[in-house]
């Protein structure tokens, strides 16, 4: 019971802070969130302050907070429409109205309410873009100009009693506090997932959905180095479709997109989770086999063989294109120390394999680890 609520109340947190947008990732989605955060942070402070307040029978603070919520809903709802400019500038208003208001007249400036100014520089820091920085500078010289108005002159208040005043100077350093870390690590999180993003859009191949040239590369001469360490096995394989131009001209280009998608994830079905496949370029892959013999290894790739001849890919026209691929292996032996050597033996594997034939595996290493 427990867990459910806990999660449905994570869940309208998130919901609310991507409220307005459905690109994920999108270039402003940073600004978006702190100021979603920004308007759920003042309605439920102007909620807090509506029970406080109504609780100690001071009305004209309640009333000004319940004011306060409605300005603070209809922001939330220009979100929610699309209008995220607005949103964004009526956010720094509201707070800076409603600072002045309750520091200056209301709770006294010994209350230290006007701290709350931090937050609204730090707001204006995150949300506005280069191009907003008339906005960013007025909104920042205003919260500065009134923080040290409230800093000089010293107003009793009209509700807070001394002891009352020295718990709210606490409260609003906590409060102020929080927003901060919660606008840092809305950032931090954002920048994560936005970085998480681009690293798999670098490392992606798009059309097969497997690793690219770079990554493949990379985790290759990684694997090997490893490997000659640990002096364990390594496995090296190059797989390059048959006659695949002869696919592309017969079925067409789209035709030769989809047998590539397909035959890949068959591949990518048929290897085990601790070996490595990426796609080298054009209708030519590498697979890189950790841990395991020569034996084990060609025994795996002769299944993917049989696996991808035995594919039924059909073109939107119901015909069946005939798809084959070749394959070179090659594994470390002590003669190898570098990994250009290992991935030369696999392809002259290859070479052998489609010369005496195609649809076929060819083996370069008489190692037998
Ligand atoms: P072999 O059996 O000797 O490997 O013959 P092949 O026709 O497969 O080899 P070749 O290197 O002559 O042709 C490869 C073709 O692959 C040429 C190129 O147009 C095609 N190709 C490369 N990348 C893509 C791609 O992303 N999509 C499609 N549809 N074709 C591609
Ligand atoms: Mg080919
Ligand atoms: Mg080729």
């Amino acid at each position: 019971m427990r867990g459910i609520v806990f999660s449905s109340i994570k869940q309208l947190i998130k919901t609310l802070l991507n409220l307005g947008f459905d690109d994920e990732f999108g270039n402003d989605l940073n600004q978006k969130h702190v100021v979603n955060f920004s308007y759920m942070m003042f309605c439920l402070s102007c909620l807090f302050m509506i029970a406080v307040f109504s609780f100690r029978q001071m009305y004209s603070v309640s009333l000004f907070s319940a004011f306060g919520l409605f300005i603070g809903v209809i922001g939330l709802r220009y979100n929610y429409i699309g209008y995220f400019s607005r949103a964004q500038l009526l956010m720094p208003i509201i707070k800076i109205s409603q600072i002045t208001v309750l520091s200056l007249f209301y709770f006294g400036t010994s209350s230290g309410f006007h701290w709350f100014f931090v937050n609204v520089i730090a707001y204006s820091f995150v949300v506005f873009r280069a191009d907003q920085r008339a906005t960013k500078g007025w909104i920042v010289g205003a919260s500065v100009a009134l923080f040290l108005l409230c800093e000089l002159v010293n107003t009793g208040g009209l509700y807070l009693s001394t002891v009352d005043q020295e718990i709210a100077i606490i409260l609003v350093f906590l409060a102020v506090a929080f927003n901060f870390a919660m606008v840092i690590n809305l950032v931090m999180n954002r920048l994560k997932a936005v970085n998480h993003h681009l690293r798999t859009l670098a490392e992606k191949d798009e059309l097969t959905g497997l690793s690219n040239r770079r990554k493949v590369l990379a985790d290759a001469v990684n694997i090997f180095a490893d490997s000659v360490i640990n002096r364990e096995s390594c496995v090296f394989s190059i797989v390059d479709l048959d006659h695949f131009k002869k696919i592309n001209d017969t079925f067409g280009h789209e035709a030769g997109d989809l047998v590539l998608a397909k035959v890949s994830a068959m591949m990518a079905s048929v290897i085990r989770s601790q070996d490595e496949i990426g796609r080298y370029g054009g209708e030519e892959f590498i697979v890189i086999m950790r841990d395991t013999s020569l034996k084990k290894a060609a025994a795996m790739m002769e299944h993917m063989r049989q696996s991808v001849e035995d594919m039924l890919i059909e073109t939107e026209h119901g015909i069946v294109i005939p798809v084959t691929i070749s394959i070179g292996l090659a594994a470390i032996d002590p003669s190898v120390s570098r990994y250009e050597e290992i991935s030369a033996q696999a392809d002259k594997g290859l070479y052998a394999a489609k010369r005496s034939g195609r649809n076929r595996l060819s083996v370069q290493s008489d190692y037998q680890n």
